[in-house]
C-alpha cells in the first residue's frame, strides 16, 4: 500500500461522506457491478444444474495472475462452513473473487480491513456478503449455546441481529426463526462494512462498488440474491468512522 494514497483516498473519502451521496447526481456511466454480479448467478445456475464449466484454473491463467497480479471483479465475505465452496458455487476460478472467510461471515475488524483493501486498492465494483442455510454459527447463537474463549466473542456478534428479530418477530420460531436470523446477520455485516470503512462508503456514493446481500441453500445449491442493504442510504449518511473503535 501506499502511503500518499492512502492518505488522499481517506482525504477524499472524507468529503464525500461528509457530503452524503449527493456526488450520485453527476454519475453517469453503466452501473460497473452489473457485469460481476451476471457472471457470478450464470456461475451459480450452471453449479446448481451440473454444468459448471471449471473457468481460469489452467496454468496459463497461474502464470499470467502470478505475473500481472489480482484483479478480481468481485469481493465475497461468507461462512468458513466446508460446505460452502465459494469459488465453486459461483463459477470462479484463480484471480476472479476476492473471497473472506469466517464463521458466521461476521464483519469485524479483519473482515472489514479485508473488504477495504479489495474496494479501496483492488477497486472491486461488487461485494457480496453470502450467508448460508443451516449457519453453525447462527444456530448457536440463536439457541445461547455454552461456548468459551473466542468463539463467545464471535456469538455476540452474531447475538445483536438475532436479538432485533425476536423482538420484530416474536412469533417465529424453529426454522424460520433460524432462517430470519441468517438473513438479519447478512444484513448485519453490511451495516458494519459500510458504518467502519470510510473507502466502502465512498465507494458507495460514487457508484463504483455496490454490495450486495446473498443466502446460499446447501441444499438446492442455490444463491438467493438479496440486493443491496434496504437502508443503505441513511447509513452511508449516519456513518464517519473508520475502523473499528
Ligand atoms: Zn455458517
Amino acid at each position: 500500500m501506499k502511503l500518499n494514497h492512502l492518505h488522499s483516498t481517506a482525504f477524499i473519502t472524507l468529503l464525500i461522506v461528509v457530503a452524503g451521496c449527493s456526488q450520485t447526481d453527476h454519475f453517469s456511466g453503466i452501473d460497473p457491478y452489473e457485469q460481476p454480479l451476471k457472471a457470478l448467478e450464470e456461475g451459480n445456475e450452471r453449479f446448481v444444474r451440473g454444468t459448471r464449466t471449471y473457468p481460469h484454473l489452467d496454468a496459463a491463467r497461474r502464470h499470467d495472475t502470478a505475473i500481472h497480479g489480482q484483479h478480481p471483479y468481485a469481493a465475497v465475505v461468507a461462512c468458513s462452513d466446508s460446505r460452502v465452496p465459494v469459488e465453486e458455487l459461483m463459477g470462479a476460478g484463480i484471480g476472479d473473487i476476492f473471497v473472506i472467510r469466517v464463521a458466521g461471515n461476521v464483519c469485524m475488524t479483519d473482515e472489514t480491513g479485508s473488504v477495504d483493501y479489495a474496494v479501496a486498492h483492488l477497486h472491486v465494483p461488487l461485494v457480496v456478503v453470502l450467508g448460508h442455510t443451516e449457519c453453525g454459527a447462527v444456530t448457536a447463537a440463536v439457541n445461547h449455546s455454552p461456548e468459551h474463549g473466542s468463539i463467545t466473542r464471535l456469538l455476540a456478534h452474531i447475538d445483536e441481529p438475532i436479538q432485533k428479530v425476536r423482538l420484530e418477530h416474536p412469533e417465529l420460531e424453529g426454522g424460520a426463526l433460524l432462517n430470519a436470523s441468517i438473513e438479519a446477520n447478512v444484513w448485519r455485516s453490511i451495516e458494519d462494512l459500510i458504518a467502519h470503512s470510510n473507502s466502502i462508503r465512498g465507494a458507495i456514493c460514487e457508484q463504483q462498488t455496490r454490495i450486495e446481500g446473498a443466502i446460499y441453500n446447501l441444499d438446492t445449491g442455490e444463491v438467493r440474491w438479496l440486493g443491496p442493504h434496504p437502508m443503505q442510504e441513511e447509513l452511508v449518511a449516519a456513518s464517519s468512522e473508520d475502523g473499528f473503535e
